[in-house]
């Protein structure tokens, strides 16, 4: 009978959120609830050395804000629980003792310049180094002396005749390894604590979990996992070890080159759908052209037979891009709630945020970019006369004086301030005057922005800006010219 899906995310609270370890957490969501599973959420934090304040919650938030929400985890329990490492400490002791009582395991009282000088003879010798460890020899009598007298130990594991050992992963296929190479780790450690070595095996075993899905910095430890696994006659899991996500093709993707984690891309604008859609294709193909997904859409058509064994690289521009697809895909109160707090930040004047929204929605991919889209409402663009030259729009400084005399009388005459009167009027002016279009908007938009691209054209950002403000800016505008042809 094959047993329920259950995943797990075991991230360590580090007080941020790699976009590789979110991705690890969307693969393993996706994967227990394509089969109605179980998706928990574990805390790894027996490296008490790394222990950063606020991480948990870091990670609690990041989780909900993609919406991987999980069945079971520190905050709402689960039949599984602790569900935090570091409370579940007095159980490992008792599951390392028991490997040390079946042979699989053993006491260690070597030193670190012990193991050192073994190391160093290794390297002198230029061969490959595994630690040989001398009190694998002692008796127990001796072992229970030693530690009646207080000496510090650890526990290790025990690795002998193995022969060949091998294990089929999701990804990479089948895999062989010859046992008698693994190296004999520390399972717990002398404060008590368990290594990730052990605890990953205790914790997955004991809480039931069906895959484990992991970096693949994890594939060549696995047999020693496995050897545990099959010391305790316990079921192994199904393994799904990833390929990491890459800055480029040779680095990382790490915050310690100050690359973006899942906090730094929501501070940059990005919303976290977009990111999360993004994710769900870095080393997986989905099985048609589509690539914007929702959560629950990506729930359906996950697979993990579509995982790449390459490595995945993460390309900004491509989230760029698909950021945009769903800026411009809101509705319009969702996509205004949105936006709200830039505008509101960067256009203090009285002008209609709401107005202001609508023009820059199919401009602007992440939500950085507005400020410097809209600065202009609250102060024009600081520009030179020769903006109003413009080759394609037939445009020069002399047209352009023209035009801004004609098109202030026009705006100047407009009883009722509507888009649509102000779309009439200033289109009816190249007309009247025989002009082209560009010939007028051009200097209008101009005089009014101060800048050679803007959201918006001349007719929206007239309207917004309203008429006295307008016409204050084509006067300006009109001065500055007069000064400059005379
Ligand atoms: N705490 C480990 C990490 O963050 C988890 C690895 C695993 O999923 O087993 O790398």
């Amino acid at each position: 009978m094959s047993r329920k899906v259950r995943t797990r995310f075991a991230p360590s609270p580090t007080g941020y959120m790699h976009i590789g370890n979110l991705r690890t957490a969307l693969f393993e969501y996706l994967i227990a609830k394509h089969d109605n599973g179980d998706f928990l959420l574990r805390i790894e934090d027996t490296d008490q050395g790394r222990k950063v304040e606020g991480a948990v919650d870091i990670i609690y938030k990041t989780l909900k804000d993609v919406g991987l929400n999980w069945d079971e985890g520190p905050d709402i329990g689960g039949n599984f629980g602790p569900y935090i490492q570091s409370e579940r400490l007095p159980m490992y002791k008792g599951y390392a003792e028991e490997l040390v009582k079946t042979g699989h395991a053993h006491y260690c009282f070597c030193s670190e310049e012990e193991i050192e000088a073994q190391r160093k003879e290794a390297e002198s010798l230029g061969i490959s180094f595994k630690f040989d460890d001398p009190c694998k020899h002692l008796d127990a009598k001796e072992v229970q002396e030693r530690i009646e007298r207080g000496d510090p130990y650890v526990i290790r594991q025990t690795i002998s005749n193995v022969g060949e050992t091998s294990f089929d992963d999701m990804v990479y296929g089948h895999i062989e390894f010859d046992g008698d190479l693994l190296d004999e780790q520390i399972l717990l450690k002398s404060d008590g604590y368990p290594t990730y070595n052990f605890a990953n095996i205790i914790d997955d075993h004991t809480m039931e979990i069906s895959h484990v899905v992991r970096g693949n910095e994890y594939l060549s430890s696995t047999p020693k996992y496995n050897l545990i696994y099959d010391a305790y006659g316990w079921e192994r899991p199904t393994y799904v070890h990833v390929p990491p996500v890459m800055k480029d093709e040779k680095h990382k993707l790490s915050k310690r080159n100050g690359d973006a984690s899942f906090q730094d891309l929501v501070a940059k604008g990005y919303l976290p759908a977009a990111i999360i859609n993004y994710i769900a294709l870095l080393g997986w193909a989905p099985p048609t052209e589509q690539e914007i997904y929702t959560l629950e859409e990506l729930i359906d058509v996950f697979d993990v037979s579509r995982i790449s064994r390459s490595p995945a690289i993460f390309d900004i521009d491509k989230l760029t891009w698909m950021n945009g697809v769903y800026l411009r895909s809101m509705d319009e109160d969702t996509y205004f709630e949105t936006v709200r707090p830039y505008l509101e930040k960067a256009v203090k004047g009285p002008y209609s945020h709401r107005e202001i929204a609508k023009i820059i929605q199919p401009r602007i991919d992440i939500l950085n970019q507005i400020e410097e889209a809209v600065d202009f409402f609250d102060q024009p663009g600081d520009y030179d006369l020769e903006m109003y030259r413009h080759k394609k729009m037939k445009s020069t400084p002399e047209t352009a004086l023209t035009a801004l005399k004609a098109a202030r009388e026009a705006i100047a005459g407009i009883q009722d301030w509507t888009e649509e009167n102000v779309h009439e009027t200033l289109l009816a002016l190249p007309k009247e005057m025989g002009m082209k279009n560009g010939q007028v908007l051009w200097p209008v938009r101009t005089a009014v922005s101060g800048k050679q691209f803007t959201p918006g054209g001349a007719i929206e950002i007239v309207h917004i800006l309203g008429k006295d403000e307008s016409l204050a800016r084509i006067d300006q505008g009109i001065a500055r010219l007069e000064e400059a042809l005379a």
